[in-house]
């Protein structure tokens, strides 16, 4: 089954108002252009409205990097899931391994949101990936099968595979310019493919998409996409800078 490819960027804690706008402003025509590829910006909260104004009607899809599963309530600083429907987001990141090192977000955490985020409709890109100790000690695997069995053990019913998405990003890759290789990033994915078949079956495992994140850039796109169960990227440095971004949009 083909797979549409998606490139997502993840600006992480940058971008003022202005900035947001001037780069969506570029990145909607490039866009546009590449038929065939979804793109998504996961963008601060701050910046989030305006993004999504600007993208509507357009393939841009605006996106949120966290959210909290409970709907409101006295939960300081949490924005939840139709908070971020309201101001127009189609997509949100979940688990990315900032969350997960520096917030300590749990699996039981990463789970509840992502059965949330599917309820509201909302696309989750759920993160997963395993440590430079974790990788060198042989532990890599059980620690990627504990990070997504965990998920899909919390969605009950049938789950459409085109609805959720997942990334693997190694977090010794992630902002080190020390990319995973593409055999590794190959393996890794496909490992993955093959666990969601067991638990789900062939058709929600041939649909689901599954993204390589760590360090991507231009210079190193077309071989990661070559590899037959990566489906597109999640890029955080090279996503800032919007030319760069659209030479990774074209490339996928
Ligand atoms: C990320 O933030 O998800 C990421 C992969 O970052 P970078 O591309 O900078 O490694």
């Amino acid at each position: 089954m083909a797979r549409r490819p998606i490139m997502a960027a993840n600006w992480k804690m940058n971008k003022t108002l202005r900035e947001a706008e001037d780069y969506t402003a570029a990145l909607i025509p490039r866009a546009e252009q590449a038929e065939g590829v979804d793109v998504a910006v996961f963008v601060p909260f701050t910046v989030l409205n305006e993004v999504a104004r600007m993208s509507a009607g357009t393939p841009v899809i605006a996106g949120a990097q966290n959210f909290y599963y409970e709907d409101s309530g006295a939960y300081t600083g949490e924005v939840s899931a139709p908070m971020l429907q309201d101001v127009g987001a189609r997509a949100v990141l979940i688990g990315h391994s900032e969350r997960r090192e520096i917030f300590s977000e749990s699996d039981d955490l990463v789970a509840k949101k992502t059965k949330r985020a599917l309820d509201a409709g909302l696309l989750p890109v759920v993160c997963c990936g395993e440590t430079k100790e974790e990788r060198d000690s042989g532990g890599f695997w059980e620690k990627i099968k504990t990070q997504i069995s965990s998920v899909m053990d919390a969605l009950e019913g049938d789950v459409d595979g085109e609805k959720i998405v997942f990334a693997y990003e190694p977090i010794w890759a992630i902002g080190t310019g020390d990319t995973a290789s593409p055999e590794d990033a190959q393996d890794a994915i496909g490992k993955i493919r093959d666990l969601l078949r067991e638990l789900r079956g062939d058709a929600f495992a041939d649909s689901v998409r599954i993204l390589y994140g760590g360090s991507v850039k231009p210079e190193n796109i077309e071989e990661i996409m070559a590899q037959p169960d990566v489906d597109g990227g999640l890029v955080g440095g090279a996503s800032l800078d919007v030319e760069s971004f659209g030479k990774l949009v074209e490339a996928a």
